[in-house]
């Protein structure tokens, strides 16, 4: 793959800008991946599950092809747009930067889905007995494709339920921590005029906390005898819910591109 190929699939009006950054990664699940240039590159490069699997050298040669050509498009763009990539000072930078990560890592939303996301481990191991032999049919811990979804994303059976409290059980955590960290970083002065990247990232945890909700509603129809727990559960992910709808009240508004509204390129 070389840069005028990657220069000319981003000009192809079929795909739609940007619309891989507020997503959640589900590309199974997604009804946009014919309009999704991030797929088509990942496609390109690694054409089968072979050579995807990380322990292939196919993917790692594949992966520093990949840093090689970013590298590439990142000095064409910094030349045109007049950017002198050596006067960073990186001292400065790194120390910012682990400031924001330091300050996100603390903040209240965050810790909260952290400890989210062990309540879910924690759960499954303790549900070991009331899975009994569905375990066997289930593997909890692998996302086998069963493309069985409503239309808003809301689970039409318990192993759909499982699958996208799976999915979503540690994105909702980095997905937070990018909304905090993008909050710290962005400059009002400058960007108040465009949608903030903060807002896009806490909507999509906003999504994968409402998908959760919804998925240990249908769960817990499956297993009463778990009913308290999960009730804590779905206590704790609707106090994040909360918090994160005060803390960025603009998210739920945020448009997401393709997702939100149909693309002009259409
Ligand atoms: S937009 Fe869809 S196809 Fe593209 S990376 Fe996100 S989930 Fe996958």
């Amino acid at each position: 793959m070389d840069k005028e190929h990657v220069k000319k699939l981003a000009g192809d009006p079929k795909f739609i800008t940007g619309i891989y950054n507020y997503c959640d990664r589900w590309c199974e699940r997604c009804p946009f991946t014919s309009r999704c240039m991030n797929l088509a590159l990942v496609n390109e490069q690694f054409p089968d599950q072979e050579s995807r699997d990380i322990n292939n050298e196919t993917f790692w040669r594949g992966l520093s092809e990949t840093f090689r050509l970013t590298l590439d498009l990142l000095k064409e763009a910094a030349e045109r747009e007049g950017i002198d990539l050596d006067s960073l000072d990186i001292e400065e930078l790194a120390g910012e930067e682990r400031f924001n990560e330091e300050v996100a890592e603390s903040h209240e939303c965050c810790r909260a889905a952290k400890v989210y996301g062990e309540m879910v481990d924690d759960w499954f191991d303790s549900a070991r007995d009331l899975f009994g032999q569905k375990e066997d049919d289930l593997n909890l811990n692998v996302l086998p494709e069963i493309p069985n979804v409503g239309p808003l994303g809301e689970p039409d059976s318990f192993e759909d339920a499982v699958q996208v409290i799976r999915w979503y059980q540690h994105q909702i955590y980095v997905k937070l921590m990018r909304a905090i960290r993008g909050d710290l970083e962005e400059k009002p002065e400058i960007f108040d005029e465009f949608p903030n990247d903060s807002d896009g990232s806490a909507k999509v945890a906003l999504i994968a906390i409402d998908r959760s909700i919804a998925a240990w509603g249908e769960v817990r129809n499956h297993y009463p005898l778990s009913d308290s727990d999960i009730l804590d559960l779905l206590a704790h992910l609707d106090r994040i819910r909360r918090k994160v709808e005060r803390v960025f009240p603009d998210a739920r508004e945020f448009i997401r591109p393709g997702f939100d509204k149909i693309h002009l390129n259409s």
